[in-house]
């Protein structure tokens, strides 16, 4: 199930882990915060570390067909 990826970005405060954590699927707009590559994508499960591991929990995985949230690594 397709997946949509957002970034709220007045909580992100420019840590750069999800760019590390799954590289090339983030990137820095040009305020230096993070944006998904690609809205919407296929499951991940650097995409989905990068959101469990951003300090700010910034980064919210929904279920595109639905909107419920996916749910975290395990
Ligand atoms: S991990 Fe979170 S705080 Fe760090 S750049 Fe990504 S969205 Fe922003």
């Amino acid at each position: 199930m397709t997946w949509r990826v957002t970034v709220d970005t007045g909580l992100c405060i420019s840590s750069g882990v999800c760019l590390a954590t799954a590289p090339g699927r983030f990137r820095f707009d040009e305020s230096q915060h993070s944006s998904p590559v690609q809205a919407l994508t296929e499951p991940d499960d650097q995409v989905r570390d990068a959101a469990a591991s951003c300090p700010v929990e910034a980064i919210l995985l929904t279920y595109a067909g639905t909107g419920e949230p996916v749910p975290p690594p395990d």
